[in-house]
């Protein structure tokens, strides 16, 4: 009973949580913009810089280059975020603490063939090329094994975000707001390189016990070898920011997620940007 009860309240923070309400409070903006501006210097060279990473190089130099900064440009705090230097990078690390820069958006957007709950062209079917390419081979194998995953929600932009976010801020209050979702610019669904999957099991719902279909188990044991991460993983919330979220899955390039995976790290443990994100 109690288990059960655990259970329920564990599902409903955790649908609350990062993937459908993340966002961002209007008067947050304000300090947000103050913040961390000098990488923008180092976006063009990170621009090309990320174009060669793609798949294959980034193994070669196991150092985080652009993530060398002082600790404190690099971690930030969710009053005081940091404004990430890179971010068109398949590696960039967007969380509590680390925002993009303001208006930011990707250029290569397109729509991965894959079978989504929905039919029509939402801006949340889009991602990343790149990421597109090796969800549709992550799916392609998954139905190989059998499995019938759903794709639920991909990119959001910035505005979406801060839609969401102020909707919730009106009905929940900030405080527990930001608990449960990050502020605008700081969703990982704004890099076009993050999805949430779900199944017909989980009756399309995003939830914890997405675990324990075979949907779920597949991908924990297989995203990896399609250059996905489960960016939440459990145990990891103080480290994240996010409770245990089996359903996200970011694409950070096959080199870095076979790394993370082998090594049982997350982003920012992987980078050393390491804060205190406990909500
Ligand atoms: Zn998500």
């Amino acid at each position: 009973m109690k288990r059960l009860m655990l259970f329920a309240a564990l599902s409903a923070v955790l649908i609350a949580a990062g993937c459908q309400n993340q966002q961002t409070s209007q008067n947050q903006d304000t300090n947000e913009n103050k913040t961390v501006d000098k990488q923008t210097e180092n976006q063009q060279a990170e621009q090309s810089q990320e174009e060669d990473t793609a798949a294959e190089d980034q193994t070669a130099d196991t150092k985080p280059d652009q993530h060398q900064e002082e600790a404190e440009d690099v971690v930030g705090s969710i009053e005081k975020p940091v404004t990430v230097d890179n971010p068109d990078s398949i590696e960039v690390v967007v969380n509590k603490t680390r925002k993009f820069p303001d208006g930011w958006e990707p250029k290569d957007l397109v729509e991965p063939d894959v079978p989504f709950y929905f039919s029509e062209h939402l801006e949340k079917r889009k991602m990343r090329k790149e990421a597109a390419e090796a969800l549709e081979e992550l799916f392609a194998a998954s139905q190989k094994d059998g499995m019938e995953l759903v794709a639920a929600s991909g990119y959001r932009s910035e505005e979406r975000q801060k839609e969401i976010y102020e909707n919730n801020v009106a009905t929940q209050g900030q405080e527990e707001t930001d608990k449960v979702s990050s502020r605008p610019g700081r969703s990982e669904h704004q890099t076009g390189l993050a999805i949430d999957l779900t199944s017909a099991e989980m009756a399309l719902a995003l939830e914890e016990t997405f675990i324990d279909t075979d949907e779920g188990k597949w991908l924990a044991e297989h995203a990896h070898e399609y250059g996905y991460i489960i960016r939440y993983p459990e145990g990891k919330s103080d480290i994240t920011g996010y409770s245990y979220e089996p359903w996200h899955i970011r694409y950070v390039g096959k080199d870095l997620a076979k790394q993370i995976y082998e090594e049982d790290t997350t982003l920012e443990e992987h980078f050393q940007m390491e804060s205190d994100l406990k909500s």
